[in-house]
């Protein structure tokens, strides 16, 4: 039986990754985010990738620097989405490699929300 998974805003597995080599960005994808490409795109060799953020919010927990966390609500936005690259786009909700995605990363984006909750007094 397959199960369903939640909407993306609240699940954000995808987004989520450990390797600086995770969403490739083409020069398409790269035209396309005018501005922001300075800041959320790098370079290894010739190939170019979303950035993968570490530090700040999430500490150790890398995701894709795109991706905004809100902690109060529970969800998981790209910033970019109208403008996101192709392979986010072929990534569809409930296929198999979105089932994929939340069998090895779906714990990931909860724990990120846990580091940005503050403790309890
Ligand atoms: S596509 Fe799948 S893994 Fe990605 S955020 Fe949506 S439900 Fe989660
Ligand atoms: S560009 Fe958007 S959809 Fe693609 S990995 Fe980054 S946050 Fe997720």
């Amino acid at each position: 039986m397959r199960s369903e998974p939640e909407d993306c805003v609240r699940c954000g597995a995808c987004c989520f990754s450990e390797s600086e080599r995770h969403a490739r960005v083409t020069g398409d994808d790269y035209a396309r985010l005018g501005d922001d490409a300075a800041r959320l795109v790098v370079f290894h060799g010739n190939q170019a990738f979303m950035r993968i953020e570490r530090a700040g919010e999430t500490g150790p927990i890398g995701r894709c620097a795109a991706l905004v966390l809100d902690a109060e609500a529970g969800t998981f936005l790209c910033a970019i989405y109208e403008r996101r690259p192709d392979v986010c786009r072929t990534l569809e909700r409930g296929s198999p490699a979105c089932a994929g995605e939340r069998a090895t990363k779906g714990d990931r984006p909860r724990r990120a929300l846990t580091v940005l909750t503050p403790p309890r007094r």
